[in-house]
């Protein structure tokens, strides 16, 4: 099967080799950050290609991005350490000021700052983003920021956060997705002035962080946008978001594919090859055909995207479709793997649990049927 960009992903797959099983092992074990991945990666550009070239960036498209982080995931690394790096400064090349765009980009494009943090869950607002409290008061030449979020990932491995808070309470305004802005938070001066950080420690090594606002202040000349507006700002960027990790899922399953498939030939019971028997042969196949299905409307989605078309419908189903495919996969490949499947140093079980949170994250699956049913579909909404 021909693939998109077939020289960038060549080059990613090199320096994916360079990072084997036994890397990521070790970081999981002590659920420590990918340092030097992502530092490869941010050299040799991989993380810039979103950013216009006059900023710094390779300003190419999302086939692109999705090519990367698919090869990434698919040779067995982890993207989620650094893949906001490159999607989150799109709600400052979209909706930033000319000055903060010219302040901030080129050194994002460069890496000399980490913009990989995007706070918006929040304790009790769950997925109903519009009940967030988290409430930034404009004090003259400055807001001052109380409140929670949670979930929030690479915190504490960002120099600068897209956060989205009420600056109007949901009550006086007239739609409840008024009334949000969004501020870039610088993260060095923050920590200890007003932000707090604290890790979550989850089933995946994934840095994230609950966060603690306690009057930080952050300066108006961060406000991204217009205030009141941030809401749209943040929806924005979620197609790119949605695309970008349904590419990480079909890494993800065809990673595990290709394990299961080399297995299944070379692991001989009953004096012949597992693969033989179709009861492990057929599901191999059946994620092979789930995964190839799925990959078709990440393309489809991404190509909208790059076209400059409406994709919100076409995002959500290729993030669910693709998720659910890895799934599959991922259990397939536990199963044919038989006991050694469990053991750390083949990886299965280490990129089963990571691949799992993409029916969760960045949206649950319900919610993405939601849309469909409402949206496309026309039928009454339950919230
Ligand atoms: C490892 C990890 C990293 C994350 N990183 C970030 C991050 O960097 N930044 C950030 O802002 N957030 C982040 N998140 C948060 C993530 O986006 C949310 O967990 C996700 O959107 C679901 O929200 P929730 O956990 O509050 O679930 P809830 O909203 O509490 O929902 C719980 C369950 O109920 C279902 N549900 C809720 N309402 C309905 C309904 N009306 N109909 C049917 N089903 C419904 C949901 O689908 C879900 O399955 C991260 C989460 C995790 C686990």
């Amino acid at each position: 099967m021909t693939q998109s960009h077939p020289e960038i992903r060549d080059s990613v797959r090199r320096l994916c080799a360079q990072f084997p099983g036994t890397y990521w092992q070790a970081l999981d074990r002590e659920r420590a950050y990918p340092t030097e991945f992502v530092q490869t990666l941010t050299k040799e550009g991989f993380l810039s290609v979103l950013i216009p070239e006059e900023y710094g960036g390779s300003g190419l498209g999302l086939g692109a991005a999705t090519a990367i982080l698919e090869e990434i995931h698919r040779s067995g690394c982890n993207g989620g350490a650094c893949h906001a790096q490159m999607y989150t400064m799109g709600t400052l090349l979209r909706h930033g000021s000319a000055a903060q765009k010219a302040q901030y980009l080129p050194k994002i494009a460069s890496g000399e700052l980490r913009l990989q943090a995007f706070g918006v869950t929040e304790p009790t607002s769950g997925t109903d983003t519009t009940r967030i409290r988290t409430f930034a008061k404009r004090e003259g030449d400055k807001y001052v920021v109380n409140g929670q979020k949670v979930w929030i990932s690479r915190a504490e491995h960002s120099d600068l956060m897209v956060l989205l808070v009420r600056t109007t309470p949901r009550e006086e305004t007239k739609k409840p997705t008024d009334g949000m802005s969004v501020l870039l938070v610088d993260m060095k001066a923050a920590v200890g002035k007003g932000l707090t950080i604290r890790p979550i420690r989850t089933m995946l090594n994934h840095a994230t962080t609950e966060l603690f606002f306690d009057n930080l202040e952050v300066p108006a000349e961060n406000l991204i946008g217009e205030e009141n507006k941030g809401f749209k700002y943040i929806i924005d960027g979620m197609n790119a978001e949605r695309i970008l990790i349904a590419s990480e899922c079909i890494g993800d399953g065809r990673f595990f594919i290709d394990r299961a498939s080399a297995y299944a030939k070379e692991r001989s019971v009953f004096g012949r090859p597992i693969g033989e028997n179709q009861a492990i042969q057929f599901p191999i196949a059946r994620a092979y055909v789930q995964v190839s299905a799925a990959a078709a409307i990440v393309e489809k989605a991404q190509g909208l995207f790059d076209a400059g078309e409406p994709c919100g419908t076409e995002a959500n189903m290729a993030k669910m479709l693709a998720s659910e495919a890895s799934w599959f996969a991922a259990d397939m490949c536990l199963q044919t793997h038989g006991g050694f499947g469990f053991a750390e140093e083949y990886d299965i079980e280490r990129k089963f649990r990571e691949t799992r949170l993409y029916q969760v994250a960045p949206i649950s699956t319900n919610l993405i049927l939601s849309h469909v049913g409402t949206h496309v579909l026309g039928m009454p909404k339950s919230f």
